[in-house]
């Protein structure tokens, strides 16, 4: 719930504490869903400087299926903020990074100089503009910080501008574009490719066929010969291939192109929206997106669901505009948008081959959210 009741204003810092009191991290994990799922949570949700609330821009990307975590932009603080919430920074794989504004980098050598010292690293690989690997190896050698295990880094202009793939392995891509911002950033989309149909275990069952490794073999979509002499096909055990879900992670720029060509038919587009729509003109200025542009693109770019994130600390509660403002204006273009906040959590589903049931499901650090969002 944004903004936070009366007599608890500094809402998400109090349940921390309290979290912290109790032993466990900011997020609840009674109101969990799917294990398995893709989640998304959001470490930090303020442009340009923290507020009490709001930290600045970091996204973790939660990949259970590889046992990996992702982390898009890492604003000052981001390792606290790791610290308060329930991931497991030790399984942190890769880090992108959209462009080299401070709000967006400053949290970066002390993360990286704390996983090398727990000691339970083994390698980044580290995306983003040209300068970033100036930018560190200059804080990390003027600060005599050594970093014990691999750190790749990787260059992604050269792919945003010949739209070639950043990484493609078997179960995933990762693309990324050209933003329109004062500095050259750049918007990422990951893609989990199509996976398996569901192996029908009663069928097999029924067909008399005994449970064992066999059962891999057919669900691999394998033809097998049984100790009886039949033959079973294994794909006709299983149902139809299932999509991948897609995220992508646009910020910080005001509306462009090439933003709606990224995110096209994204499950879910996470937008920056750092001023209301009354503040169009600074928007343009600072090269910034107002709420109304970010559910502009979400609606051009036909997603499933918006997030909006990296607000302005103006707007906060008990102004002229507050968040929920913002909101409101978004969704007045682009009904299906959530207003992120600090330790918000949303589970990517993969859509069904059945496209009805497509959505993305949320659950959040506050039971409040949460109840209001599960069924
Ligand atoms: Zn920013
Ligand atoms: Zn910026």
């Amino acid at each position: 719930m944004w903004p936070p009741p009366a007599g608890d204003a500094r809402g998400p810092e109090r349940q921390a504490a309290r979290a912290a009191r109790r032993g466990v991290g900011a997020c609840n994990l009674e109101h969990r869903g799917d294990p398995k799922a893709v989640q998304v949570t959001f470490l930090g949700t303020s442009s340009g400087v923290p507020t009490r609330s709001r930290n600045v821009s970091a996204v973790a990307l939660r990949l259970p299926q590889r046992a990996e975590l992702w982390l898009f932009d890492c604003g000052e603080g981001t390792q606290h903020q790791f610290l308060r919430s329930e991931l497991r920074v030790s399984q942190l794989s890769r880090i992108f990074i959209t462009h080299m504004h401070g709000d967006h980098v400053f949290g970066l050598p002390g993360l990286l100089a704390s996983l090398g010292l727990a000691g339970t690293c083994s390698g980044i690989d580290l995306y983003g503009p040209d300068p970033l690997r100036d930018y560190l190896e200059g804080v990390l050698r003027t600060s005599s910080t050594r970093i014990g295990y691999p750190l790749r880094s990787h260059r992604v202009k050269e792919s945003a501008h010949t739209g070639a793939l950043l990484l493609d392995d078997d179960d995933i891509t990762v693309r990324c574009t050209p933003l329109t911002h004062r500095v050259p950033a750049y918007a990422y989309r990951v893609d989990q490719k199509p996976r398996a149909g569901r192996f029908d275990v009663e069928q097999a069952k029924a067909l008399g066929i005994p449970p064992g490794p066999i059962y891999a073999e057919l669900k691999a979509g394998r033809r097998v010969t049984l100790d009886d002499g039949r033959i079973i096909n294994g794909a006709s055990l299983c149902g139809p291939e299932r999509p991948g879900c897609s995220l992508v992670y646009c910020t910080d720029t005001v509306f462009c192109e090439a933003a709606v060509e990224l995110a096209a038919g994204a499950d879910l587009l996470i937008h920056e929206s750092t001023f209301a729509h009354a503040e169009a003109e600074m928007a343009f200025q600072r090269q910034h997106s107002t709420s109304t542009m970010a559910a502009q693109t979400a609606l051009a770019a036909g997603v499933k669901q918006l997030a909006l994130t990296h607000l302005s600390p103006r707007y906060m509660p008990g102004n002229a505009v507050t968040p929920d403002d913002l909101l409101a204006e978004a969704r007045a273009i682009f009904p299906n948008t959530v207003l992120a906040k600090d330790f918000l959590s949303l589970e990517l589903a993969a859509p069904e081959p059945d496209p009805g049931t497509a959505q993305a499901g949320e659950s959040a650090a506050d039971p409040a959210t949460t109840a209001s969002s599960r069924p």
